[in-house]
């Protein structure tokens, strides 16, 4: 059975369109990285996640992908921060590009193949904004260099919007420096050094890139003139996603990239998702709160392009619902690791649950059905350890390690359940025992008591002692591997 061909809501086309390589097998993925003034928020966060669980998926089924995430590292808010802390703009973003890494990696994001910075691409961003000048899309005023929007027709044509609403209807986006340019709506390339700030010498004098032009120099340097997809959030669609295609494809006269996807806001309490609002809550807050592989559920158990709110209830679930997949690893592990079941027939056929997910995720990655696909495995894989519906031990060990099998493969392309099962598991406890302010010594002490009490058969007490554990928070646990016990949650 092959794989169904993957469709991709394309933003150009406000619809699902089958997802054709220029070039057969591979793939060029570009997603606007964070400005890095300060910690990484939550909502890029989600972001984030969305597009390493597309590119895992897209490597998953065979492509070979060149994922590209950039660092703007040159900005006003750097600047602006810099200022503050009395650091050098480049250094504070060197700062906190490390911080992005760490908090990151905690959510098990893939390193993109090529994480360009601004401050290492400004030889291509300035011969970028000469060939758009020589192409008389752009002009120089007072050392500041500007696209001229009327001059390129395709402005616009991503977001829907026409040039003389956004006159008059304003308000969307900030209108600075209008006596230097020739209409309101121009946008800056280039911009003429001012005291204090980071400057680079250019035919214009010395100055700094404007915000969008680095993604269309860092796209054309990686990735070629037109490439394959093209990410980021919803609020990236205008201005900076118009403003990139405007620069690129004035000045290549190709069309810059196949299809546009944008991820959804999570909902921070009903607030829209926007670093301006000053609603922020950091990633490294969050992961506080929540483990990073439960976060991690949580993000992807939303459709990437629908809104998410953020919600302690629904980290709690997303939690509950990765202990459970942990505790299903680790009963089946212990079960299977280390016996030969022989070969021959299986009870279940795997490949079900592979078919379900390729056919969720194929369908402009549908992360809920591909969750819903390893549920349905999951469920699966209990029922075969507590409650096998036939005799034959060979053929559930068999099934069992096929399934095992699967349930790896469509973890990693999610970016799931890549810690040992009890790790993960005693992790959890740890943090749950923390933050009920639990004696896990004391819990120790009463488990052995018990185990001595069912050794001298005095089940009264080692009832007794359950009864107290429970009452405690604290569920015990009797398999053939031993006593255990979790907090119950
Ligand atoms: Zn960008």
């Amino acid at each position: 059975m092959s794989a169904p061909e993957i469709r991709v809501f394309n933003t150009m086309q406000q619809d699902k369109v089958p997802l054709r390589p220029l070039t057969p097998g591979k793939l060029g993925v570009y997603v606007c990285g964070p400005t890095v003034y300060s910690y990484i928020h939550i909502g890029n966060a989600r972001t984030f996640t969305s597009f390493d669980t597309i590119v895992r998926y897209l490597r998953f089924r065979g492509f070979d992908v060149k994922y590209v995430r950039n660092f703007t590292d040159v900005d006003d808010k750097i600047i602006k921060a810099a200022h503050e802390t009395g650091e050098d703009p480049i250094q504070l973003a060197d700062r906190f590009v490390k911080e992005f890494e760490r908090d990151v990696g905690q959510l098990r994001l893939l390193k993109p193949d090529v994480s360009p910075r601004v401050s290492e691409t400004i030889p291509e961003i300035v011969a970028l904004i000469e060939k758009l000048v020589s192409r008389g899309v752009a002009y120089e005023s007072k050392g500041d260099v500007y696209f001229e929007v009327r001059k390129y027709d395709g402005y616009l044509k991503l977001s829907k919007r026409k040039l003389d609403d956004l006159m008059t209807g304003g308000g969307e986006r900030e209108i600075v420096h209008e006596d230097q340019k020739r209409d309101p709506m121009d946008f800056a390339l280039w911009k003429a050094a001012k005291p204090g700030e980071p400057s680079w010498p250019s035919p214009w004098g010395a100055g700094r890139p404007g915000w969008h032009i680095e993604c269309s120099a860092m796209s054309a340097k990686y990735l070629g003139e037109s490439f394959d997809l093209h990410g980021g959030g919803l609020d990236l669609i205008f201005p900076h996603h118009e403003n990139e295609i405007a620069q690129s494809e004035a000045a290549s006269g190709k069309t810059m990239c196949e299809c546009w996807m944008h991820g959804g806001f999570l909902d921070l309490e009903g607030a829209k998702m926007s670093k301006s609002l000053g609603n922020v809550v950091r990633l490294r807050d969050a992961l506080q709160q929540v483990d990073a592989e439960g976060l991690r559920y949580f993000f992807l158990s939303t459709h990437y392009r629908q809104a998410l709110a953020f919600g302690e209830k629904a980290l709690h679930d997303a939690e509950a619902r990765v202990e459970y997949f942990y505790e299903t690893l680790k009963k089946v592990d212990e079960r299977v690791t280390g016996k030969d079941f022989g070969t021959g027939p299986l009870h279940v056929d795997p490949a079900k649950y592979l078919g379900e997910f390729d056919q969720a995720m194929s369908d402009d990655f549908n992360f809920p059905g591909a969750l819903g696909a390893l549920s349905g495995l999951f469920a699966e894989m209990n029922l075969l350890t507590d409650k096998p519906p036939v005799k034959d031990k060979a053929l559930v060990g068999r099934t069992l390690v096929a399934l095992r099998d699967v349930a790896t493969k469509i973890a990693s392309a999610l970016g799931l359940f890549e810690s040992v099962p009890s790790e993960w598991l005693l992790g959890r406890r740890d943090r749950q025992v923390k933050s009920k302010g639990l004696d896990a010594a004391r819990i120790e002490e009463m488990i052995k008591a018990r185990n001595d009490a069912r050794a001298a058969k005095n089940f009264a007490e080692s009832d007794r002692i359950r009864a107290e554990a429970k009452a405690m928070g604290v569920e015990i646990m009797d398999s053939p591997a031993g006593t255990t016990w979790k907090v119950a949650s």
